[in-house]
């Protein structure tokens, strides 16, 4: 039987997500932190395995509202923020609009769910070439613009006007999604949430410690929430997750720290990638930072051959690779390295 005469058009021609299991002695290629909350698994003991995790998730919500300053009726969970992305595009629909180079999964989903997306490429400094993208949203009138700041794969955040901008005209709901927040010097956009009814904010746990529990999150006016709500899956949050999160959100003198020390050893990697010869290396307000080299795949190469990985994002970014910051030593070794190389 041929299976791929049954399989949807739009998914016929999609190509899964690159997330591939190379082994590697420092890894540095997925945005994850170096530094795990490995404490907060004792939380796991509790939980009566032959039930279903709590379907709304409410202690965890109740510690994320009173962190954020918001109403739990403002927050939807999501397993990864990725499947918040799912439930966006499943609530509203399309058209979707997005800058390129971004986050891989709002095309995907997009397209996933037969939706028409518009990708309107950054400009030269990374930021949202704005005259393009209000044509966009007066010509496409998209039901979502997704606005990744601080953006992957590029570590910076967009100018703050041109954000307010799309969201003050866009006729639709704007996606700030912030998984890369806590490392930036900006205050990202939840102050903001009262002003404007169509934003929503994305945030995850994964970038801080805790990509293990795939826990995501929006926050955004109840009327949003409500709406996104109805197409949630009812146990999408595992009780694991829940609880090993709730354990891990109360120490938050740790995760503080952790983050802290990420932001510091960005900022000191970037000045020394600065002085190795044939590196160019792009501010970044996450944790990773984007480089140019000569050979992309080359630099790739010899990094892993010294158990280095890193990700190549030359397809998306002409001779770039992204470096994710790893700890201190980690970090070191790969600066020993690249300057070898490179
Ligand atoms: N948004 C951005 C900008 C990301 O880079 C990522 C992870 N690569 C995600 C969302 C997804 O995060 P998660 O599903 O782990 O919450």
């Amino acid at each position: 039987m041929d299976i791929s005469r049954l399989v949807k058009k739009e998914v016929a021609s999609l190509r899964a997500y690159q997330a591939k299991e190379i082994p590697c002695r420092i890894k540095l290629d997925a945005n994850e932190s170096p530094y795990g909350f490995q404490e907060a698994l004792k939380a796991v003991g509790k939980i009566q395995t032959n039930r279903y995790p709590d379907p709304e998730a409410k202690e965890l919500k109740a510690v994320l509202a009173k962190n954020l300053g918001v109403k739990p009726q403002n927050l939807l969970q999501g397993n990864g923020s990725d499947e918040l992305i799912y439930y966006l595009i499943a609530t509203f629909g399309g058209p979707v609009l997005y800058p390129v180079p971004t986050f891989s999964m709002y095309g995907i989903i997009g397209q996933a769910l037969g939706e028409k997306k518009h990708e309107i490429p950054l400009d030269r400094d990374f930021d949202i070439d704005i005259d393009r993208m209000m044509a966009a949203l007066r010509k496409e009138k998209p039901k979502i613009v997704f606005l990744s700041s601080p953006n992957n794969p590029t570590g910076n955040c967009f100018s703050s006007e041109k954000i307010l901008k799309i969201i003050g005209e866009s006729k639709g709901i704007v996606v700030v999604d912030e998984a890369y927040q806590p490392f930036s010097s900006d205050k990202g956009y939840l102050p903001l949430l009262g002003d404007y009814k169509n934003l929503v904010i994305m945030r995850t746990l994964s970038k801080i410690g805790l990509a293990a529990l795939r826990f995501g999150f929006l926050i955004a006016d109840e009327e949003i929430i409500d709406e996104v709500n109805k197409v949630r899956l009812p146990f999408n949050v595992n009780a694991l997750s829940q609880a090993v999160a709730v354990a891990a959100l109360k120490k938050k003198k740790e995760l503080k720290t952790a983050i802290q020390i990420i932001a510091d050893e960005r900022d000191r990697m970037l000045s020394a990638m600065e002085h190795i010869k044939g590196v160019t290396p792009f501010p970044s307000e996450a944790n990773f930072i984007l480089f140019r080299v000569k050979d992309a795949h080359k630099v790739y190469g010899r990094l892993l051959e010294k158990g280095i990985l890193v990700r190549n994002i030359s397809d998306a970014v002409a001779g770039c690779l992204r470096v994710t910051i790893g700890t201190p030593k980690e970090n070191v070794l790969f600066l020993r390295a690249l300057e070898k190389i490179a």
